[in-house]
């Protein structure tokens, strides 16, 4: 494999983008100067340096306090500890956010359950899951924010059924996002109304 190839490949991994688009990169890339690509080779390593992940919901933050590994939302006082709002990965979680509608605190998943899935819980954080449920003493609301899509629904109902036993015995709440979405709906672009009404109609 050549630069372009090498290059392309590793685009390609990117989410949402293909081959062609991978391609349309690499071309961009090439038709800058080497002070753009060095900035950006910067910029990179920067991420990768400052960014922390939460030790209590798994999104990654930069961190403004060497001190410690919490993230604003789960240190902020002003948060409702009784909510918790499952979600698949960090830019859902920035969409929630800016629409102001959610006060509660949430816990990211790491991924969708895939429909034909042997080893289902090596590729989502379940058994963290159960964990952070069972330490907090005020929750009463699970709510399950997936995309409406056959993969979404697959990953509601699998986690409905390993909480089930834990939210059973400590009464919680359990509720699903997606009904409010229309199908095929990413929650990661639903725009302000579509997430109040999702929210308002969770069952
Ligand atoms: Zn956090």
């Amino acid at each position: 494999m050549n630069t372009i190839e090498k290059l392309t490949e590793i685009f390609k991994e990117f989410p949402g983008i293909g081959e062609r688009q991978a391609k349309r990169f690499v071309y961009f890339l090439m038709s800058r100067n080497s002070s753009y690509a060095e900035n950006l080779l910067l910029l990179i390593k920067d991420l990768k340096k400052e960014i922390t992940q939460c030790e209590e919901c798994f999104r990654f933050f930069i961190q403004d306090n060497h001190k410690k590994n919490i993230c604003d939302i789960c240190s902020n006082p002003h948060i409702d500890n009784g909510m918790l709002m499952i979600i698949e990965k960090d830019s859902d979680l920035e969409s929630v956010k800016k629409s102001r509608l959610y006060h509660g605190k949430y816990f990211i998943l790491g991924g969708l359950v895939p429909i034909v899935e042997k080893n289902t819980n090596s590729k989502i954080r379940i058994r963290e899951l159960i964990e952070k449920i069972k330490k907090n003493k005020e929750l009463k609301e699970v709510i399950l924010a997936f995309s409406l899509s056959p993969q979404g629904d697959h990953t509601d109902m699998y986690i409905r059924s390993q909480l089930k036993d834990i939210i059973d015995s400590l009464n919680i709440k359990i509720s699903s996002l997606g009904r409010g979405l229309s199908t095929g709906t990413e929650l990661e672009y639903s725009d302000n109304d579509t997430l109040k009404n999702a929210l308002k109609n969770r069952q």
